[in-house]
């Protein structure tokens, strides 16, 4: 039996599972196990309420435009509840589709604007005829550690005051194919473009997701083991 233990909110996870994003709930119990800590995971759906005192870390996946449609209905029950766990520095990881959901709003492929949370302060428009595919390298200018990944989306996005990029494109196209940037971090919420799962190949975000929960969880525990688990595997 693991000596810590978290409860993880996987957010519409019915809904927005493209790609393989539940692998990151793999990769997160895989490295919680190495830092002698368990993870209760719950889907949080459509009327089911949302209560951030309950959950020490969350997952927002991707999904296609139709699914992003019907959920974006169902946000506004949930803004309070998704607010004060971002507010409280609980960390979230959102994955392209859930990404634009955090956003102010989502042009999706047929023009339609579909509403967004607006606790971050990017916003998404649509391509003509087109998406990013393929894969992904990007470099985080504040720890020098590079990601890699596989994206693929239509939409673009452009990030807003107090949002920072996840890195730098070294090579793919990232949030909008224009500005080099890619993915936002904003508080502890952790945004991007990568399915692939991202966790699976950036072990340091994991990492970094679940000291953060364990920090805030038992804020009187020494994590320094932790701390210095090496995680990134090799390519
Ligand atoms: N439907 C969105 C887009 O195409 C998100 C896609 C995704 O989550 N992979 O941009």
């Amino acid at each position: 039996m693991a000596k810590y233990h978290l409860n993880l909110a996987h957010l519409y996870g019915n809904l927005l599972n493209t790609y393989s994003d539940v692998g990151n709930i793999i990769a997160l119990r895989y490295y919680a196990k190495q830092m002698d800590a368990d993870i209760k995971v719950k889907v949080i759906s459509i009327g089911q309420e949302f209560d951030p005192k309950k959950f020490d870390i969350a997952l927002f996946g991707g999904g296609q435009d139709y699914e992003q449609f019907v959920i974006s209905k169902d946000l506004p029950n949930k803004h309070a509840g998704i607010k004060k766990f971002i507010d409280d520095q609980k960390p979230l990881l959102a994955i392209c589709g859930g990404y634009q959901l955090l956003g102010k709003y989502y042009v999706g492929a047929n023009g339609e604007k579909i509403p967004g949370l607006s606790i971050l302060p990017h916003y998404t428009l649509s391509q003509d005829h087109n998406r990013f595919i393929g894969d992904i390298t990007i470099k985080n200018e504040q720890t020098g550690d590079e990601y890699h990944g596989f994206e693929n989306h239509n939409g673009m996005t452009f990030l807003g005051e107090g949002e920072q990029p996840l890195g730098k494109v070294i090579s793919g196209h990232g949030n909008n194919g224009q500005d080099h940037t890619e993915g936002a971090i904003y508080k502890e919420v952790y945004c991007s473009y990568f399915h692939g799962p991202i966790l699976t190949r950036n072990g340091e975000i994991a990492k970094h997701l679940l000291i953060t929960a364990l920090h805030n969880k038992y804020p009187d525990e020494d994590f320094s083991q932790q701390e210095s688990l090496v995680v990134n595997p090799t390519f």
